[in-house]
């Protein structure tokens, strides 16, 4: 069987190709996709941004969200006072397509040794725990860490699909969690850790 079918005709919608689904993909497999494009053009109810713990605007996707959102994002997150490793906080989207920004704080990858691996399965626990009181059902992730922050991207997105599996296994209203690659790279590397971890 195909691991994987690669959907093409809706680059408009994502800006690049998308895997999802599959023949023998469950409801569960097909509520995951892996699309290639810019988080801040998602159209979904809430988006997830790679912080640092002081949550005041960064590079990488951090800035792009920033940028995107406007400046009434920063002054909420100076409200927030600031975000822990592993954990999360929400703040509304402003001018973004999507209603509400998760903001998660990733590991800074030293060694593999050091937590690493929990402390980012941490970070998309913590957002999945905000996306039920906040009646989110279309989620986008970035691939958290991978940046500025070192961690590698192949184990990074097992942990995100990983986690995203898990959660989809408890949860019924969540249709659609997308995790954004940021180039082609990325897109095929997350197809990759899709197909592995939903191996039969
Ligand atoms: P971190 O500090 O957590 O490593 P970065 O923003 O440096 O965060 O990078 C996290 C991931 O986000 C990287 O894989 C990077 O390529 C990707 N990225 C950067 N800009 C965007 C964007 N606009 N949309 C989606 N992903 C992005």
């Amino acid at each position: 069987m195909p691991a994987s079918v690669l959907a093409k005709g809706n680059a408009g919608r994502h800006g690049g190709g998308s895997m999802s689904g599959g023949k023998h993909g469950s409801a569960l497999r097909q509520r995951i996709e892996v699309v290639e494009g810019d988080i801040t053009r998602q159209t979904v109810d809430a988006i997830v941004n790679a912080a640092n713990t002081a949550l005041l605007g960064g590079g990488g996707v951090d800035g792009a969200i920033h940028r995107a959102a406007g400046p009434e994002l920063l002054e909420e997150c100076r409200m927030l006072g600031g975000c822990g490793t592993g954990q999360a906080r929400i703040t509304k989207g402003y001018r973004l397509p999507a209603k509400w920004i998760i903001h998660t704080v990733g590991p800074v990858w030293r060694d593999g040794r050091h937590g690493e691996d929990d402390l980012l399965r941490s970070c998309y626990r913590s957002c999945f725990a905000l996306v039920e009181p906040h009646r989110i059902r279309t989620i986008a992730f970035p691939s958290i860490s991978t940046g500025a922050y070192g961690f590698p991207m192949e184990r990074a997105a097992r942990v995100a699909v990983g986690e995203t599996k898990t959660f989809l296994e408890r949860n019924t209203s969540v249709e659609n969690v997308r995790l954004v690659c940021f180039g082609s790279t990325a897109f095929q590397i997350h197809g990759e850790a899709l197909e592995e971890v939903f191996r039969p």
